[in-house]
């Protein structure tokens, strides 16, 4: 291993981009793969904004100085910490501006396979090149784990796609597009359709589709800020808890953190989206999707509602907005006997990591959304790249990070 790099780190989104600086300015040797912000860049849909705050949106890097704000001031572009939705391309060019800044030597390529080899791993790429590293970061995000229930997940994409298929939702102008589903990307995909000439109908399992409320005011008494504090991930002391202490949050008992992870900040639309959605179209909530075909050369849904209620719907596609589920055996690069030796946490796909994010294979780390069941939902969020770079950096760089700088500041 004497030629090995020290850290291969396996992605550039948030989290990614955000570890590599740390560790560059730690001065440990690091080969970075992966598209820089390509979830962001080729899986949502433009004219789409940012859910969580401006404050809460930044990628971490060691001095603070490459903060969303920085960027926006640069450029000229409008901020607020709090208050003002930040639109996707601000925070994709925002992204490139931090790699290009921090984190030039991004190689764009993919990992194809991941192995054990000679007390760390053999690493293979896209492009035939095969090197070793002493140590694995694995931050691929949620891609790979697009989640199209059942039974729409039997259809052909001709008629039905996962809303991260889209880039351009103008392609379905004139269509009649049926959306399913009740969170953010369900209910800013079909606001999207419906503003860009697209007939749609959105179909959400939930008797009610649930708003997030207003911020609250930066200038509320003291008490008021104590009964309900403003954290990264929202308000109120339970958010406040899973978006600053993801270590502590490992403590509990794993039902507890399972569950956790999978309801706490479930499905639920921004303030600013509610009225681009109601009264705009129709939303049949209470309705589950309980067979569908193809018919026509479009598609065909039959729903069931409460007090056995059901109602067909036809239109020409359909497009679920129904999320992502972690299963690390979906991953491409990694074989059976890495598999073997992943520990995941029972009843999810995702990897069961201590508190460093390191894996029950030494030297193999794992951050972000794949490890929320251990770490909280906080690593379903940019916010929580600031804890997984910072203390996975500690741990690879044998403490050159300095503790000092790992405080989550609210920003405001
Ligand atoms: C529609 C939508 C809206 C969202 N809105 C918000 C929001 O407003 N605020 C928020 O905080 N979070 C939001 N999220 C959550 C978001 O997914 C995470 O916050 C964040 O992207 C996680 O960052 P990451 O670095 O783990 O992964 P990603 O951003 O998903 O990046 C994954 C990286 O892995 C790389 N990769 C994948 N496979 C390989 C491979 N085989 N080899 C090499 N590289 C590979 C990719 O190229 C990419 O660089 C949203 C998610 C979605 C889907």
């Amino acid at each position: 291993m004497s030629d090995a790099v020290e850290v291969a780190i396996v992605g550039a989104g948030p989290y990614g981009l955000s570890l590599a600086a740390h560790l560059r300015e730690a001065g440990v040797s690091v080969r970075q793969f992966g598209l820089p912000m390509q979830l962001w860049r080729d899986f949502m849909p433009e004219g789409m904004f940012l859910k969580s705050q401006g404050f809460a949106s930044n990628l971490s890097d060691p001095d603070h100085t490459h903060t969303l704000e920085a960027f926006c001031r640069a450029t000229g572009r409008p901020y607020a910490s709090y208050g003002l939705p930040v639109p996707l391309d601000t925070f994709v060019a925002y992204g490139k501006w931090f790699c290009d800044e921090l984190v030039p030597d991004v190689e764009e390529v993919l990992v194809t396979d991941v192995a054990q080899a000679g007390g760390g791993f053999e690493v293979s790429l896209a492009n035939s090149e095969q090197f070793r590293a002493r140590k694995v970061v694995v931050a691929i995000g949620v891609e790979a784990f697009a989640h199209v229930p059942e039974p729409l997940s039997a259809l052909p994409s001709s008629v039905c796609t996962h809303s991260s298929a889209h880039t351009d939702l103008g392609a379905f102008r004139g269509q009649e597009v049926v959306v399913v589903g009740a969170g953010q990307s369900a209910l800013e995909t079909a606001a999207l359709l419906h503003e860009k000439g697209a007939s749609v109908r959105l179909v959400a399992r939930k008797d009610r589709v649930i708003w997030n409320g207003p911020p609250l005011p930066l200038d509320r008494p003291l008490l008021q800020k104590l009964k309900e504090p403003e954290s990264g991930l929202g308000s109120g002391w339970a958010t406040w808890f899973y978006s600053n202490q993801p270590g502590l949050f490992r403590r509990l008992p794993r039902s507890t953190r399972v569950y956790r992870a999978r309801t706490a900040l479930g499905p639920a639309g921004a303030t600013w989206l509610r009225s681009r959605v109601e009264r705009q179209f129709p939303v049949l909530t209470g309705y589950s999707v309980t067979w569908a075909r193809v018919q026509d050369g479009g598609v065909r849904l039959g729903l069931a509602g409460a007090a056995s209620s059901s109602r067909e719907l036809a239109a020409d596609h359909v497009i679920t907005g129904t999320g992502y589920r972690t299963d690390l055996t979906r991953l491409p690069f990694f074989g059976d006997q890495m598999l073997a030796g992943l520990r995941t946490v029972p009843g999810t796909g995702s990897s069961a990591v201590g508190r460093d994010y390191q894996s029950s294979i030494p030297g193999l780390y794992v951050m972000g959304p794949a490890v929320a069941p251990t770490m909280g939902p906080v690593m379903r969020f940019v916010f929580g790249s600031e804890h997984a770079a910072t203390t996975v950096a500690r741990q690879l760089a044998g403490g050159a990070v300095s503790r000092s700088r790992t405080a989550v500041t609210a920003g405001r």
